[in-house]
């Protein structure tokens, strides 16, 4: 039996993951629109490649990847592009971003999906290829590209792939629900993921208090032989990477690094059914298993839904009584943030759609003064002072912030929850990793202009000191040649004067 460790800090927060009754899943109803953001990931956003009026179909791309750190957006179904704009979405930053509207004709026609026959047979680099273009983004909430992911060829390569069924936040059960309903289809996306990387070992890890979705995996992984389900004590936040490869191997990610660095590639169950789908079915990515939950609905619960469902359809369908809810979380309490605005759609990352009552999830208390009680580095999973980082941030010192690793913070929202004076911590470690982002852009434009500017006049440089060079040959060349007496002017002159002889001798 694998042997397990703990981690720093950590906190147990009330679960109330019964709520949303996991192993469950249901349909969300086809809604009459959707709205999808040209950016449902972390990198560039996606190339709207529709125009308005054009019909598309299911599974179509409707805006390409742009650069390697991108991925496309497809059409979850039939219907006609009827505006493409500027929209709220769901972002912390709580920016707009370009939307492709499409009214659906309720038809839901697809495209022919062609998947591969035997994926054992190609390269990894079409494997990879076929990953990109179905717009697979880590489906657990982060959304990062996972093509990059599965094309980062670090030193050593990647010896343990881990399938992370953590889920640790409380409220959550949307990959409980993936792995009790569609275990066969998790293992076999895993199976093709650690094919692609060339994994030797192989852990689907899930917290001790999801024990059905541990046995739906635990059956469906015996044909794997490299696999092995492991089970470990609930504690929050346990899900996060660096975390759970403590947890698991007791090995560290350096700071600043990713666990491609040691060897180590960590994915979400979904995103693994979302590889197997790309390449055995040839679909893309379309929808998703979100949790709908709080007590200001009548019937919460998991619903498969379509990527661009305005948020107000999905809590309608689980009976959504708007004057109960105190707000809405695009997320889960810890590290989800306020919808502003209902008509904002699920994308690849809503992994939970809460509605609580005031009751339930009490409105913040008033920020007071920190008493520097010390509560919050003991929670802090990371080994950060968050305290520290909080002056910092305050203060705006990017020096000592990049000093004490705001970087390395994963934004859990342990030290906040801890913390006696009510301090939106993690507020402003989001604030003051936008500025250090802005910060370190702007250090790389200046470095890129100075770089041109330098290449520029070492250019002009080398360009003058060549034609001086060419000039001095030829003033050498000449010198040369008239030394030597075959001087071209003189031998021009001589040869104009001769002719004049010639003529006046001719007269
Ligand atoms: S827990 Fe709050 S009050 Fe205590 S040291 Fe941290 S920030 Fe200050
Ligand atoms: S939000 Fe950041 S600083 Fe606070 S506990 Fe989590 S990792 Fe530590």
């Amino acid at each position: 039996m694998r042997q397990i460790f703990d981690i720093h800090g950590g906190i147990h927060p009330p679960e109330r993951k019964d709520m949303s009754n996991p192993g469950w899943v249901s349909d969300c109803d086809m809604p009459s629109k959707l709205v999808l953001p040209v950016t449902q990931h972390i990198g560039a956003p996606a190339r709207p490649v529709v125009e308005v009026g054009d019909t598309v179909l299911g599974g179509q791309m409707i805006a390409e990847a742009q650069g390697p750190v991108s991925v496309p957006v497809h059409s979850p179904s039939s219907g006609t592009v009827t505006a493409i704009e500027a929209r709220a979405v769901p972002h912390a930053s709580g920016l707009t971003n370009t939307c492709i509207e499409i009214s659906l004709d309720g038809k839901d026609e697809w495209i022919d999906c062609e998947g591969l026959d035997n994926w054992r047979d190609e390269t990894k680099a079409a494997l990879v290829e076929r990953v990109r273009l179905a717009g697979i983004a880590g489906l657990g909430g982060a959304g990062f590209p996972t093509a990059i992911k599965l094309a980062s060829d670090r030193d050593g390569g990647i010896h343990t792939l881990i399938i992370n069924g953590t889920e640790c936040e409380p409220y959550i059960t949307a990959d409980d629900t993936v792995m009790q309903c569609f275990a066969q289809q998790i293992v076999e996306g895993t199976e093709i993921l650690a094919h692609m990387v060339g994994a030797e070992t192989v852990l689907l890890a899930v917290e001790d208090n999801k024990p059905e979705a541990a046995d739906a995996m635990r059956q469906a992984a015996e044909a794997l032989e490299i696999a092995e389900v492991v089970t470990f004590p609930t504690k929050y936040p346990s899900g996060g990477e660096k975390q759970l490869i403590e947890i698991l191997l007791n090995a560290q990610v350096p700071s600043g690094g990713i666990p491609a660095d040691i060897g180590v590639l960590c994915q979400n169950p979904s995103t693994a059914i979302a590889v197997r789908d790309a390449l055995i079915d040839g679909k893309p990515v379309t929808h998703r298993i979100t949790t709908v939950t709080g007590m200001s609905l009548k019937d919460p619960g998991n619903r498969r839904v379509m990527l661009g469902t305005p948020i107000r359809e999905l809590l309608e369908t689980a009976g959504f009584n708007a004057d109960s809810a105190d707000r809405v979380i695009h997320g889960g309490p810890m590290m989800g943030f306020a919808v502003t605005d209902l008509d904002m759609p699920v994308v690849k990352i809503t992994n939970c759609v809460l509605a609580p009552t005031r009751t339930e999830i009490p409105p913040p208390q008033p920020q007071q003064a920190c008493i520097r009680c010390g509560m919050c580095a003991e929670a802090c999973p990371a080994s950060l002072l968050p305290q520290q980082l909080y002056w910092y941030a305050r203060a705006r010192d990017q020096e000592q912030l990049e000093r004490h690793n705001l970087m390395d913070c994963i934004e859990c929202g342990a030290c906040a929850y801890v913390c006696p004076s009510h301090i939106p911590l993690v507020q402003y470690y989001r604030s003051a990793k936008g500025s250090l982002r802005e910060a370190a852009k702007e250090k790389l434009r200046s470095d890129n202009s100075r770089s041109r500017f330098e290449a520029r006049q070492e250019r002009l440089e080398r360009e003058a000191a060549a034609r001086e060079a060419k000039r001095a040959a030829r003033k050498a060349a000449a010198e040369a040649r008239a030394q030597a007496g075959d001087d071209p002017v003189q031998a021009a002159i001589e040869r104009a004067k001769a002719k004049k002889a010639q003529q006046e001798a001719e007269q």
